[in-house]
């Protein structure tokens, strides 16, 4: 590698980038220069964004919340904006990586990354996110499903930057649960994971659900077909088994040296038992 270029103002980013076409842009490099040292990725010019204040925070505007890309999973941990209006992320954010990768990683980085392990992005597909993606002239805001085209696969042009994520501050559920299955506690890519936005009647029958989960897929699998279907049924193990076996029949898991697909089969359907716990005990 040669040379890194670190603007401090989005004007001098599009230049950078106008000036290097073949230049690698970066925000914490927890993805990007793991991959450069393994020689998995070689470059002769990286673009470093880490001082690009204008792409950084997490804020409230006209019913939106609004995070910068270049926010780091830690900052979205601090802020009170997430804490109270983003459960279900602040419990994935819990889990992704250790002190220091949430101190370096940031939103965009696992967002672009895309891989069906990222630990924001089931959070992020069933809060229905939009993505506001930017360049020198142009800006766009696309839903993350339709961004997201495969393992490390997006729907990005030479020239544009991810630059914030948008979420409707509007919606109301009481349970935002998050979980993944790791090989092991703690800086552990998930083998599974499941988040699950839901809300229950009086009687303990589920009146909303929005389910999505990682690991299982080429990308995110959110099954609204399984949603309509729970949609009325009794929060019980009874209640939801024929909803089980219709995930662990759908999702799309592959072996690999972290599980194999079976065992991935198996337990994105037991993850939904958890949600039972939910119930209330009336
Ligand atoms: C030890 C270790 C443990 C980890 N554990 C986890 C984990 O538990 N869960 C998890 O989900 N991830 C984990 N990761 C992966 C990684 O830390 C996260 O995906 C992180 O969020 C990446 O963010 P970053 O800013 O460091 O990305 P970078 O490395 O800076 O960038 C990654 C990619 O995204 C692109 N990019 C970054 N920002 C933008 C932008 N704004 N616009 C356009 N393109 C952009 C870059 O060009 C690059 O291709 C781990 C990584 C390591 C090294």
């Amino acid at each position: 590698m040669s040379h890194v270029l670190v603007p401090t103002t989005l004007e001098e980013l599009w230049t950078f980038m106008a000036e290097n076409p073949d230049a690698m842009i970066y925000a914490g490099g927890t993805d990007l220069l793991v991959k450069i040292r393994s020689c998995a990725v070689t470059t002769d010019c990286l673009i470093c964004m880490e001082r690009l204040n204008e792409l950084k925070g997490v804020r409230v505007e006209a019913g939106e919340i609004i995070i910068g890309a270049l926010t780091t999973h830690r900052e979205m941990l601090d802020s009170p904006i997430v804490q109270r209006d983003l459960p279900l992320l602040y419990n994935a954010l819990k889990n992704l990586g250790s002190p220091p990768i949430r101190n370096m990683g940031t939103l965009g980085g696992n967002i672009v990354t895309a891989s069906p392990a990222g630990d924001t992005l089931p959070p992020l597909y069933i809060s229905n996110a939009h993505l506001e993606i930017r360049s020198r002239n142009s800006s766009r805001r696309v839903p993350i499903e339709s961004f997201i085209l495969g393992p490390g696969r997006v729907d990005m042009r030479p020239g544009e930057i991810l630059s914030q994520v948008v979420i409707n501050k509007n919606t109301r559920f009481m349970v935002h649960h998050y979980e993944k299955v790791g090989r092991r506690s703690a800086l552990a890519c998930s083998v599974v994971s499941m988040a699950a936005l839901m809300n229950i009647s009086e009687d303990n029958t589920i009146s909303e659900i929005r389910l999505a989960w990682g690991s299982v897929g080429p990308t995110v699998m959110r099954f609204r077909d399984i949603e309509t279907f729970l949609v009325g049924r009794t929060l019980t193990v009874r209640g939801i088994e024929d909803a089980i076996r219709k995930v662990q029949q759908s999702v799309m898991p592959i072996d690999d040296v972290r599980a194999s697909a079976a065992y991935r089969r198996e337990v994105a359907g037991r993850l939904m038992l958890r949600l039972t716990g939910y119930a209330s005990s009336r």
